[in-house]
């Protein structure tokens, strides 16, 4: 009996050094990169004002505000809630400080009933939703997410949910998109898009595939051979300069900033822990408000920035992705 608590003792005793080692190394100071990330509810809406013609439907979810001046269809409203809900938890989920919600409580997403009147707002033409800095809200078409048309009416484009993410993923970091470059802000943005699967699910685990795949399926025009502005080029584009290639460039064209950016980031979050490391330094010293251009140079040096662009060409080469970069690389 003895003998056997004894052993018994040692035994428990061997498990628990094992069970401490091994929680030590999955517990480090710093979390895990997520594999997937699930939602385990589809999200929560409370109608909290039914509307009239003086003033909006007004809908809430965990961390957001709708306000429609048409009534919303549950149906529709539970998928985009799903959605739009996933986005703060999964970058919360991500050992990075990359989340900065707006201030003053749920943050704002204004519905627009049709085309004519989100223009009238500031929205594109053709386009189902965009991030106003200014105005700290994601600008909606409601005939495209939330209020499909009736049979006979003109189609508005094709609800596309990546996108959705990619707008989120601005609002949900809003408080320090002022302080941060272009290119990484789109790059983040296009990373969660690219994860994204569907109903707020994010494969991490088949990150390189859909990175990939994103890029090709943005850049189909190309051949095989896909040209992108280059690491120095990229990284130089101010807010205004990127507005300008886009307003000034051919529609096909604006993605290859996109990419760009977004294997800029893939290449921050998963080329390494010294780099990992550095993108972690840059964001806590962003979030302090420390001088943002001496910590893009703390981030990645101007001296390694060619040798990055060859890094990310030999990289993506073997895993299906040809690419030349427009700037020389010498
Ligand atoms: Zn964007």
């Amino acid at each position: 009996m003895q003998l056997f608590s004894e052993r018994q003792s040692l035994i428990s005793g061997i498990l628990f050094l094992t069970i401490t080692i091994v929680a030590a190394q999955e517990s480090p100071a710093v979390k895990r990169w997520p594999t997937i990330y699930k939602p385990k509810t589809k999200a929560k809406i409370v109608t909290l004002q039914r509307g009239d013609e003086t003033r909006p439907y007004i809908y809430h979810t965990r961390h957001f505000e709708l306000r429609s001046p048409i009534a919303l269809s549950r149906r529709h409203l539970e998928k985009f809630a799903t959605v739009a809900e996933s986005v703060p938890e999964v970058i919360s989920r991500i050992p990075l400080p990359l989340l900065g919600m707006p201030p003053g409580g749920r943050a704002k997403v204004l519905i627009f009933p049709d085309e004519d009147s989100f223009i009238k707002a500031g929205g594109v033409q053709g386009a189902a939703g965009y991030y106003s800095g200014k105005k700290a809200a994601i600008m909606l078409r409601a005939d495209t997410f939330l209020h499909p048309p009736t049979a006979g009416s003109r189609l508005p484009p094709k609800a596309d949910y990546d996108l959705l993410v990619h707008e989120f993923v601005h609002l949900c970091m809003h408080r320090n998109l002022g302080y941060l470059p272009t290119w990484f802000s789109e790059g983040v943005a296009e990373y969660f898009a690219a994860a994204h699967t569907d109903f707020g699910v994010y494969r991490f685990d088949h990150i390189l595939q859909s990175i990939r795949n994103r890029v090709k399926q943005a850049l189909a025009h190309e051949n095989n051979l896909l040209t992108l502005p280059g690491v120095v080029e990229t990284m130089a584009l101010t807010p205004k300069t990127w507005q300008n290639r886009i307003v000034h460039g051919k529609a096909v064209d604006s993605y290859r900033m996109y990419g760009s950016s977004l294997l800029i980031v893939h290449a921050l979050f998963h080329g390494g822990t010294n780099r990992r490391d550095a993108t972690r330094t840059f964001l806590q010293n962003i979030n302090a408000r420390k001088p943002a251009a001496n910590q893009v140079e703390l981030l990645i040096p101007t001296k390694e920035r060619n040798q990055l662009q060859k890094r990310i060409t030999t990289y993506w080469r073997p895993r299906g992705l040809r690419l030349k970069f427009s700037t020389a690389s010498d």
